[in-house]
């Protein structure tokens, strides 16, 4: 038996202008893994395609591994890159295989389609019309028609902060190999509904994400093969964003219908749940001065979330309107991870250790989509730490995966200790702190460029958590994101 496994992950903001070529696959500026580096990167990690490698092994499967891509969310993937990753996977489907199985994001755009999965996916039935394809997708996918419709098996992560990558592979990957022995004949429904639940309000530990997850594992355990509830990326405007559904049941395509509507349902009942109201920052610095006051020494610091810029929705990662806003209220022991500034990090790399310097730190990119222009500001600070900015993560999520911030280095102003890194990273992870001698629980505030994943690593440090509009590409204001080709009327942009 020959299994092809393969991984292709981007999650597409296009309103970002952060460039997506395909050196942005490869975690260190190389090109994308494959084989056996690809096999050794990700076997015995907390990811999709580590399960898939798993249950392959389990069944005694040659392997083929073409490619494992993956890229922090950013732009438009350009073409050349999406025709490089495809191109690898479809010429090892092309050598003749049993099943297909495939670690996705779900929603990738590229400078070509508007729905990159669905394009992979179109291409590899024009080859294998009839093999197995088994699919993982991230629960911000937007799906389209060109991948439901063709995939065999659909299953999605059932957790916000996403600690169940491992899982959601098997749970796809277990259908496969179950209909290869003749023991399942899966059945797909899948839907959506006129809705964009916004990031914010997206965390499986909240409601109503809580509960559409958790009648998903229930109509897992009551017979369901795979249920999925998609709540949808919408810092990305085509024509299908927003919240979906996928049921897969075992030969009963009416029950797979039944069990879709239902969750879709769900969904749509709660839809004003989904919506997010962002406060004034000075009104959320204020606020975390007085939460902060109410805290004990030993409490954990007031987690400050500059959530319109985060890296893992598409955002430059160097805004400085929260992290200003902090200088100019004053707060003091923060510890701010991080601006993404690769030039900021050779002027301390090269001023050295301990040296003192006044930088322009942070905004370095235009944001033309959303009408931003680059807001760099001055900062003096000492050099505390220069390093490589390698380090492998803990967990829960993305488990054993390394990380790469390219070179780094930590400016400390005496009131803020600022973390300046040149590749893109989401501080999720404690690992993330340990790599630049910070303890984070020690702070009395912590500003983090992250929107619901930080949970992951971090949640059980913070005394308080005080949300801090910002800006960026990946604004919590609808208002502020032209949407021009989002299917409409759609909820809440229209009033439904
Ligand atoms: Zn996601």
């Amino acid at each position: 038996m020959r299994v092809v496994i393969a991984q292709m992950k981007h999650e597409t903001n296009t309103f970002s202008p952060v460039p997506t070529p395909l050196a942005r696959f490869g975690g260190d500026g190389e090109l994308p893994l494959e084989g056996g580096d690809a096999y050794q990167a990700y076997k015995g990690t907390g990811s999709a395609i580590a399960a898939f490698i798993e249950l392959a092994e389990e069944a005694g499967a040659e392997i083929v591994l073409p490619v494992a891509a993956n890229a922090w969310p950013s732009g438009p993937v350009e073409d050349n890159a999406f025709e490089y990753i495809v191109g690898r996977i479809c010429a090892a489907v092309a050598d003749g295989c049993d099943a297909v199985l495939l670690d996705l994001h779900g929603a990738m755009v590229t400078a070509s389609h508007e729905d990159g999965e669905g394009e992979l996916l179109r291409r590899l039935r024009a080859i294998a019309p009839r093999v197995p394809i088994g699919v993982a997708l991230d629960m911000h996918t937007n799906l389209f028609a060109g991948m439901a419709d063709r995939a065999t098996v659909i299953a999605g992560y059932q957790t916000y902060p996403h600690v169940d990558m491992f899982e959601t592979g098997l749970r796809a990957g277990r259908v496969v190999f179950a209909m290869l022995a003749g023991r399942a004949q899966p059945a797909l429904a899948w839907g959506n509904r006129p809705m964009l639940p916004h990031v914010m309000r997206q965390g499986s530990d909240d409601s109503p994400n809580r509960e559409l997850q958790a009648r998903c594992k229930e109509m897992e355990l009551q017979g369901a093969l795979c249920a999925s509830v998609f709540v949808g990326f919408p810092n990305a405007d085509v024509s299908q964003a927003g919240l979906s559904a996928v049921v897969v049941t075992d030969g009963d395509p009416e029950r797979a219908r039944r069990w879709c509507d239902e969750l879709l349902d769900m969904a749509w009942a709660a839809r004003e749940q989904f919506v997010y109201r962002p406060e004034p920052l000075a009104d959320s610095l204020a606020r975390a001065q007085v939460l902060r006051a109410g805290l004990r020494e030993g409490d954990g610091p007031v987690v400050l979330l500059d959530h319109s810029d985060n890296c893992a929705s598409g955002g430059t990662m160097d805004t400085m309107t929260v992290l200003g806003g902090i200088l100019d209220a004053g707060l003091d022991n923060v510890a701010a991870f991080a601006i993404c500034d690769p030039g900021a990090v050779q002027l301390m790399m090269h001023a050295g250790i301990g040296a003192e310097l006044r930088l322009s730190l942070g905004g370095k990119l235009d944001m033309p989509a959303i009408g931003l222009k680059r807001e760099p500001r001055s900062v003096k600070g000492r050099v505390r730490l220069i390093c490589d900015g390698r380090y492998r993560n803990r967990g829960p999520m993305a488990r054993g995966e390394v990380n790469h911030m390219g070179p780094t280095a930590v400016l400390d102003t005496g009131q803020v200790e600022i973390v300046v890194i040149s590749r893109h990273v989401e501080p999720h992870d404690l690992a993330a702190f340990q790599a630049v001698g910070i303890d984070p629980a020690s702070k009395r505030y912590l500003m983090l460029k992250s929107r619901v994943h930080w949970r992951a690593g971090l949640r059980s440090l913070a005394g308080a958590v005080v949300e801090c509009a910002g800006t960026g590409v990946c604004t919590s204001d609808y208002a502020a994101l032209p949407f021009r080709h989002v299917r409409r009327p759609i909820y809440p942009l229209d009033p439904l």
